[in-house]
């Protein structure tokens, strides 16, 4: 390692703290990015209860609210009174306060949420709960699962207090409620990574930016963990062949390469905000080509810092909770602004020269998603992402276009994860390392072996091809293996590494650290359909709803392999091969995929100019990140870090042509 690249890393391995380990030098950096409270500026507008539902403003997916006690008048007799419904991660419980027969105070004294994300919601929804009254009022937008907890943890509390609905469960209203009209030079939808980076950039030109975003600043930045770094011309060529094979040529070489060759700029870019030290540090051995964001906590600074000096400076604006509608056009075609809609219901027109459609794809849409892949996973990604913006980008003449569809396919994660309680976080999150540890048979729900369980560490790959065999597969268990586990830990079943799961998610072990109640959280996997269970594989097989005999067959031939040394199918690495001849009870726990997001949706050129049906660039439209990444990727997301990386490098890019566009 050497050269600025790797100062901090550099420190971090010149320190005392670092011991020679890799994996705990980085687990120490990533110490550094513990969560706090209230990061993103996701606060709802003050509301008051009663009379008519004001416009909502919440994902695609938005769960059922709470409901309540009778519907007869009654007040809700004083106390306070403790709930718990299910969040995004696992269950908030929720502590109600009711005093004279009013609300007068909401406390969530137990989640799981991710602060920066669902987390934001807790204090002022809590907040606007009390001075409405009400838990019927507007979720918080960006939040809808943990807003949807706290409400159902409310209402539950009234229904125990004795307490009518229809007191308790009024909509949001709002007064005052003005329609707007701003011109500007640009108007910038979506203020995720890659929106908010063109608007600063754009405005850093002298342009007047006006930027919108339905939820709050940041967007999936916010919980992600590294980019992609390219910062030699050798790294860029072998890159972007790697890149191109990898797509099998459908994909836009001109646009990949402008991403990869202003991948240094847009970083130092990046960088001069910082009022931390560790934005971007990079890590890793020389040609290891991914840094770190700066700690989750500090990114809401730097964002701010970011859209003072630039946007605010230069007269522009920023506005939360509005979302986009529709693109404004010319009798030519020429896009010349947006409107959108406000959370109060207002209706807010930016009048603009040019606008750039960041709108992070359509994550958020799992019935599109399914009709476009057929693949049933898990959303990981922000549920407001719904395909508004590509959806404005068609009618204003972008063609759907033939690439859409991909996903990036991501995490492997439990079916019980974040559903599972009443156990420490390691014993809950033991079917969840299940996943990521090689020395089990993985197979599919016919009771195929589908992989190389070596694969299970690389995100994508896992993901992806446990995505493509339907979306659940499942991990073997005989006692044997149940008791190696439970006295010797991973270490006893021949895997003597750290799994590579999300650091969201992993536990706090060592290879060697006993698994203690294993077979009593296997016990409780099984009711909910997360794992099944028989005496014999005869047993187990029929309560998966596999052919007995196909999953006996699988067993056989890869105990053959086991007893060979030689996995003459994937060639897994000979340590991993441990057989299965221990007895029953075994068992089959559930496995299962998330995605991050999409890639594809709006075909752009490498100026990130919004393309027609002839490949023209559609005058005064743009699109940058997740929302455009349809022209890089065909249909898989093979990059780790590219994603965050597309993001900020193709808002930095845009940022700088949508300024001369507006004639800055
Ligand atoms: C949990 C998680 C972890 C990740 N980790 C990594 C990682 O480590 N490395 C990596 O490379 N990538 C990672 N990614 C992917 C990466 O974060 C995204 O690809 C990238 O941030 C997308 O940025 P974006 O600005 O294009 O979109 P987004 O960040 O999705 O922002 C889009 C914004 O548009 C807003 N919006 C949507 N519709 C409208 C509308 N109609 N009107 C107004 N606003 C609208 C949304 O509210 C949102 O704020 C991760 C993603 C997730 C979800």
């Amino acid at each position: 390692m050497d050269g600025d690249k790797n100062v901090e890393i550099k420190e971090m391995y010149e320190s005392e703290e670092y011991d020679g380990n890799e994996d705990q030098a980085t687990e120490k950096l990533l110490d550094r990015r513990k969560f706090v409270k209230g990061g993103a500026a996701v606060v709802a507008t003050a509301v008051v209860a009663g009379g008519l539902a004001a416009c909502s403003n919440g994902g695609g997916d938005t769960p059922a609210g709470g409901s309540g006690g009778a519907a007869d008048g009654t007040p809700a007799a004083d106390g306070t009174y403790t709930a718990s419904a299910q969040g995004r991660n696992g269950q908030v419980v929720t502590q109600t306060t009711i005093s004279g027969g009013a609300i007068t105070k909401v406390e969530v004294i137990e989640h799981q949420e991710t602060d920066v994300f669902g987390g934001v919601a807790v204090d002022p929804l809590c907040q606007n709960i009390v001075a409405a009254n009400s838990y019927g009022i507007d979720a918080i937008a960006g939040a809808t699962w943990t807003s949807a907890a706290i409400k159902d943890g409310v209402a539950a509390a009234i229904a125990e207090a004795g307490g009518s609905a229809d007191l308790y469960n009024k909509p949001t209203v709002y007064e005052n409620v003005q329609d707007e009209t701003i011109d500007a030079d640009i108007a910038v939808i979506g203020a995720g990574f890659s929106g908010l980076i063109s608007a600063c950039v754009a405005a850093e030109s002298g342009a007047k930016v006006v930027l919108i975003d339905k939820a709050g600043i940041g967007g999936c930045s916010l919980q992600s963990f590294g980019a992609a770094i390219y910062d030699s011309p050798e790294l860029i060529e072998a890159r972007l062949n790697e890149w191109l094979a990898g797509q099998m040529y459908i994909a836009d070489p001109a646009l990949i390469y402008a991403y990869l060759s202003n991948n240094m700029d847009a970083i130092s870019w990046v960088r001069q905000f910082k009022d931390t030290t560790d934005f971007f540090p990079f890590f890793g051995e020389e040609g290891f080509f991914r840094g770190l964001l700066c700690a989750y906590t500090d990114r809401p600074k730097v964002y701010q810092e970011m859209f003072d000096k630039t946007v605010l400076a230069n007269g522009g604006s920023v506005h939360i909770q509005t979302t986009a509608t529709e693109l404004l056009t010319d009798g030519a075609g020429t896009v010349t602004g947006v409107v959108a809609k406000r959370l109060d219901g207002s209706t807010l027109t930016i009048n603009a020269k040019a606008v750039n459609i960041a709108t992070g794809g359509f994550g958020g849409n799992a019935g599109l998603i399914k009709e476009l892949t057929g693949y049933d996973v898990v959303c990981g990604s922000l549920t407001q992402c719904i395909g508004e913006g590509e959806d404005m980008a068609y009618a204003v003449g972008a063609p759907v276009p033939k690439n859409k569809g991909g996903l990036q396919l991501h995490q492997t994660l439990a079916t019980s994860t974040a559903k599972l309680s009443g156990y420490e976080y390691f014993q809950q999150q033991m079917p969840m390392v299940m996943g990521y540890v090689p020395s089990v048979l993985n197979v599919d729900g016919a009771g195929k072996r589908f992989r190389n369980e070596d694969w299970v560490n690389n995100p994508t790959a896992a993901a992806t091809g446990g995505a493509f065999v339907g979306g659940v597969t499942y991990v073997l268990l005989d006692q044997n293996f149940i008791q190696k586990l439970e006295s010797g830990g991973t270490a006893a079943i021949g895997y003597t590494e750290s799994p590579g799961m999300p650091p969201e998610y992993k536990p706090d072990y060592q290879p060697d650290t006993p698994w203690a109640d294993f077979s009593k959280v296997l016990g409780d996997l099984v009711p909910n359909d997360w794992a099944y269970t028989g005496a014999s594989i005869e047993e187990v097989a029929n309560a998966a709803g596999m052919d007995p005999a196909v999953l006996q067959a699988t067993i056989d031939t890869y105990n053959g392999y086991c007893a060979a040394g030689k996995d003459a199918i994937f060639n897994k690495d000979p340590q991993h091969l441990v057989a299965y001849d221990g007895s029953g009870p075994y068992y089959l726990i559930s496995i299962t995929y998330n995605h991050l997001g999409t890639i594809g949706g709006i075909a752009t050129n490498e100026d990130f100019q919004v393309l027609d049906e002839n490949k023209k660039a559609i005058p005064g439209l743009y699109s940058t990140g997740a929302e455009a990444y349809g022209t890089a990727w065909n249909r898989n997301y093979n990059g780790q870090g590219d994603g965050i990386g597309f993001a900020m490098v193709s808002g930095y890019v845009a940022g700088g042509i949508l300024a001369r566009y507006a004639g800055k």
